[in-house]
Parts: structure tokens; C-alpha cells; sequence
């Protein structure tokens, strides 16, 4: 069965601020999380959360879908775009380092790889 998911962005000036790409990747993440039922574990994740104690963003605390879609930008930026931001946005990711495992265990680290992110390796082109 194909994967049918909708990002509804409601804003069309949002395509030209530099948030953009964040906010693609957090409804990236929702896709993730909501429309992949065999891939997304809930039982991994909740361990994930539970021995990280600690949110990326004030945004992720609203709940549990809100902090996997942030979790997944946090992971993003932290593997793949580490010299674009600030070191102190670097180690308030790292407080989620367990949620950063679940994803680079459940995703084989692609963006550092090029390899593979079934079923998603059509979106990540290296
Ligand atoms: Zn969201």
C-alpha cells in the first residue's frame, strides 16, 4: 500500500524564509512518524525519550509527535549540517543523544553514509 501522507503549509510566504528547509524536515519527520507504522518503533522511541530526560525545543514538549518530528530535525542538522549552526545549538542536541541512536540505528546514519533511507532515499540524494 503507497504512503499517503500531506504536509499542509498554509503560509505561501514561508517558501522564502531561511526557516523553510526546518520546517520540511519537521513535517518530514511526521511523515516519519505517523505514516510509517512498520518502521516507526514506539517502544524504542519511548525508551529513547526516556533515558534522554530532556527535550530539543521548548515546541517538542507539546507532545510526543511534536518532540519526534523536532527530535528528527535536531538529528538532521546534527549529522549533516553541524557547521551551520551555532556550537550551543550543537549541545542542546546532544542532550538528546539517545533519540539521536534510535535514529541513526533505525536509518543506518544515511546522511552521513549516502547509502540508503528506505523508504525515503528518493528524498536524500547525496
Ligand atoms: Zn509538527
Amino acid at each position: 500500500m503507497p504512503l499517503e501522507y500531506y504536509v499542509n503549509i498554509q503560509d505561501d510566504s514561508v517558501f522564502l524564509q531561511p526557516e523553510f528547509e526546518e520546517m520540511v524536515l519537521h513535517e518530514l519527520g511526521h511523515a516519519m512518524d505517523y505514516g510509517t507504522p512498520d518502521w516507526f518503533q514506539a517502544d524504542l522511541w519511548q525508551t529513547a525519550v526516556d533515558a534522554d530526560n530532556a527535550f530539543v525545543t521548548e515546541y517538542a514538549k507539546t507532545n510526543t509527535g511534536e518532540d519526534f518530528a523536532e527530535s528528527f530535525v535536531a538529528w538532521v542538522i546534527y549529522r549533516a549540517y553541524r557547521e551551520r549552526v551555532d556550537p550551543s545549538v550543537l549541545k542542546s542536541i546532544e542532550r538528546i543523544a539517545h533519540r539521536l541512536q534510535y535514529f541513526d540505528d533505525r536509518l543506518n546514519n544515511p546522511l552521513a553514509t549516502c547509502k540508503s533511507i528506505k523508504p525515503y532515499e528518493s528524498l536524500f540524494q547525496c
